[in-house]
């Protein structure tokens, strides 16, 4: 059966270049690598994949168990087809974010539009990973337009932000140097764009997240998950066209890693940084107190 597990490596991450480091699997991925190796199970390839765009919102009367839970958890956190976290065995999570690269040269010759665009937003996480495993594609990945430094720095604060769990023994990450063996990330866009090639310049959406996401159970029970890169998107620019305020850039890269974590829905309370308002750009106690629930859940998906 040891080939079974050789395979699970190969084929999921085989980064950028030869060398022995970027060989080596994440701990995340690693540490269900162990199980499933363990475990000496037959392959069972997890096949439902379902991303969730930073600009939707969901229907909260679908979510099941909604009056069960505490009144400073919004119940949006949990998508139409279930809850959503990472495990301990994933973690710390790597996340690297990129210095202000955009997808975008990266075309899909028959729609003669970006492959990241937001209609194909299920499809970023595979655009991600075959740029990474073919290193002449990640090379010729450039800068976004409008992307200044403070924008790199105003993404790490965002991400730092949810830090304050660790303590908590919540969740843990990190944010790498190094792109090849990163579970989540960061890039940066002028404008989004949809599948005709039509440009979002007037909405005020600063970003989308896009998760590929495995049924717990069947990975529990030996299955496959062909892990996927999760994929953060920031804009440049807002909608007036000016360069991205930083603290709406924080903002931003804060709400999205939240996506990231599994919040996969937006408060309405508007004071809440996980609605589509931002709320002040901070971690606000309903946050805190839905993300403290969401992860003493069991999954029913994890990223
Ligand atoms: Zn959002």
């Amino acid at each position: 059966m040891l080939p079974v597990c050789q395979s699970l490596q190969n084929s999921s991450r085989d980064r950028l270049s030869a060398s022995p480091s970027t060989r080596a699997q994440t701990k995340a991925r690693s540490g269900l690598y162990g199980l499933l190796c363990a475990l000496f199970i037959p392959l069972l390839f997890v096949t439902r994949a379902q991303a969730r765009s930073g600009a939707q919102t969901f229907d909260t009367a679908l979510v099941p168990g909604a009056t069960a839970v505490a009144a400073a958890v919004y119940p949006q956190f949990k998508s139409p087809v279930g809850t959503v976290r990472w495990l301990k065995e994933q973690m710390p999570l790597k996340v690297y974010i990129t210095h202000g690269l955009s997808l975008d040269s990266i075309m899909d010759p028959q729609l003669g539009a970006p492959v990241a665009n937001i209609d194909n937003l299920p499809g970023w996480p595979r655009v991600v990973a075959q740029a990474i495993d073919n290193g002449h594609i990640w090379k010729s990945l450039q800068p976004a337009k409008g992307f200044i430094p403070g924008h790199y720095q105003a993404a790490v604060e965002g991400v730092l932000a949810w830090k304050s769990f660790e303590p908590e023994g919540l969740i843990s990450y990190q944010i790498v140097q190094e792109p090849d063996e990163a579970d989540i990330y960061v890039f940066f866009t002028h404008h989004f764009v949809t599948k005709l090639g039509m440009a979002l310049f007037a909405n005020d959406i600063r970003g989308y997240t896009s998760k590929t996401n495995f049924s717990y159970a069947q990975v529990m029970r030996g299955g496959k998950a062909n892990f996927q890169p999760v994929v953060i998107v920031l804009r440049t620019t807002d909608n007036q066209g000016q360069s991205m305020p930083l603290g709406k850039m924080k903002a931003a890269a804060s709400h999205e890693f939240g996506h990231a974590l599994g919040i996969e829905g937006h408060s309405t309370n508007n004071q809440d940084l996980m609605s589509i308002y931002y709320g002040r750009g901070t971690i606000s106690q309903n946050d805190a107190d839905t993300l403290r629930y969401l992860y003493h859940l069991t999954p029913d998906l994890i990223p």
